[in-house]
């Protein structure tokens, strides 16, 4: 269901007109809507009551406090990738004991915090990083909870820089080696190993992967059982795809069900860590035309949203849908333009060749499906402070992270 939609010809979202919004804290602003995002958490949730689960909402996707809040408020936990996303996880007051930690590079600093804090597990994707674990733990007096990313080796059928589970990428621990792994930290009185991770990519819409993914790990589950393990956990990470454009992206509600007829009556309390599914269309980019430039070439719409605002379409070639705030009337004919930003690069894009109704200087567009990586990804490229973040609840809106000023672009920095 798409929560931003046309009433009396502004686009809205649950009971604010977009173009208010515009005009109150300025743009670019990407704004949010919080029944999307919650309802999406809550689809995700609902989908396994079957089952023992625990969802963990994937950080790094959409970082705002506001919206971790809401994961808070709604008893789930968090996936995160740094102790940077841990103290935010913290501060928002998801529960330590929610927490899941995923990452090829957590640092000795990192790993002494998330220790302290007392997450649910550390999913290891290396023998050297089981080894640091194992002896900061040791160090602390603690024993670590751990699960071993393993690496499935399953094609996500995904764009190159999303794919995670193939065996030439950087992440996880290749299935056929997990096995001994997990012996050796079985063995290690630092250690209490109670879990199984994997993450196999990014905007998958076929769910055939996924169904691969777990009877490969169903086999592996079987051995360490076999083997004495007490695995109590078995995280299947994130990936669910969402649609853009016209993509058919399965639901939370189909994805379950796979996922459950694939697990069978094994007894294992799942782990979710959803983000872009959640995130992904709950929220849009607002920017406003600059210039309506036409040169013998192309029609060159410019915007003062840029890529620095959201790097997704100049990173991954990636489809955002591009509507105006306020609708065209019937009948009006479309003009085939690229909506450029105005950062110093050729590259700098949000939409190539895209049509849309024709627009003039002061006129607002909406980027849409911007919430999941879109704001946590977005820099100062070019000196540009970041856009504001606003988020939607029913009838009212307020700003969750004030647009930044040129005298945040010189933190920290000295003559
Ligand atoms: C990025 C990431 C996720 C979230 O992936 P989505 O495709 O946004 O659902 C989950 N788990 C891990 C380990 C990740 O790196």
């Amino acid at each position: 269901m798409d929560h931003f939609t046309y009433v009396n010809s502004q686009l809205q979202a649950e009971g604010v007109a977009l173009r208010r919004i515009a005009d109150e804290v300025g743009t670019p602003v990407f704004v949010y809507s919080s029944a999307a995002f919650e309802g999406h958490l809550r689809a995700f949730d609902s989908a396994f009551k079957a089952k023992p689960h625990l969802v963990c909402y994937s950080v790094k996707v959409a970082s705002n406090l506001a919206l971790l809040s809401k994961v808070a408020k709604l008893n789930l936990g968090a996936d995160i990738v740094s102790g940077g996303e841990l103290f935010r996880a913290l501060k928002a007051g998801i529960l330590a004991e929610k927490v899941v930690y995923s990452g090829v590079g957590k640092t000795a600093s990192e790993i002494k915090q998330a220790l302290a804090a007392g997450i649910l597990m550390f999913n290891v994707e290396s023998e050297p990083e089981l080894s640091l674990v194992s002896s900061i733990a040791k160090d602390q007096g603690l024993k670590a909870p751990v699960a071993l990313r393993v690496n499935p080796d399953v094609d996500p059928s995904t764009h190159p820089y999303l794919a995670t589970g193939l065996k030439e990428s950087k992440f996880g621990v290749p299935v056929a080696e997990a096995l001994s792994l997990y012996l050796r930290a079985k063995d290690d009185p630092n250690l209490s190993v109670i879990g199984i991770d994997c993450h196999i990519g990014s905007q998958l819409t076929s769910l055939s992967p996924f169904v691969d993914t777990v009877s490969r790990l169903k086999v592996l589950l079987g051995k360490l059982r076999a083997a004495g393990l007490n695995i109590k956990y078995l995280d299947l990470g994130g990936g669910l795809g969402i649609t853009y454009e016209s993509e058919n992206a399965p639901s939370p509600a189909e994805y379950a069900q796979k996922i459950l007829s694939g697990l069978g009556d094994e007894e294992v309390t799942l782990i979710f860590e959803p983000g872009r599914a959640v995130a992904g269309n709950s929220a849009v980019l607002v920017i406003k035309v600059l210039y309506d430039k036409i040169t013998p070439e192309k029609r060159f719409v410019i915007t003062d949203g840029a890529m620095n605002d959201l790097i997704r379409p100049s990173l991954y070639g990636s489809h955002h849908a591009v509507a105006p705030l306020t609708q065209a009337q019937a009948g009006t004919d479309s003009i085939k333009v690229n909506v450029v930003g105005p950062v110093c690069e050729s590259g700098d894009f949000l939409a190539k060749d895209r049509l849309i109704p024709p627009v003039s200087a002061g006129d607002y567009l909406a980027v849409k499906s911007a919430g999941a990586y879109g704001f946590s990804m977005s820099s100062n490229y070019n000196s540009r402070p970041r856009a504001a973040e606003v988020l939607i609840e029913g009838d009212s809106y307020r700003i969750i992270r004030a647009r930044e000023t040129q005298e945040d672009l010189i933190h920290g920095e000295t003559l």
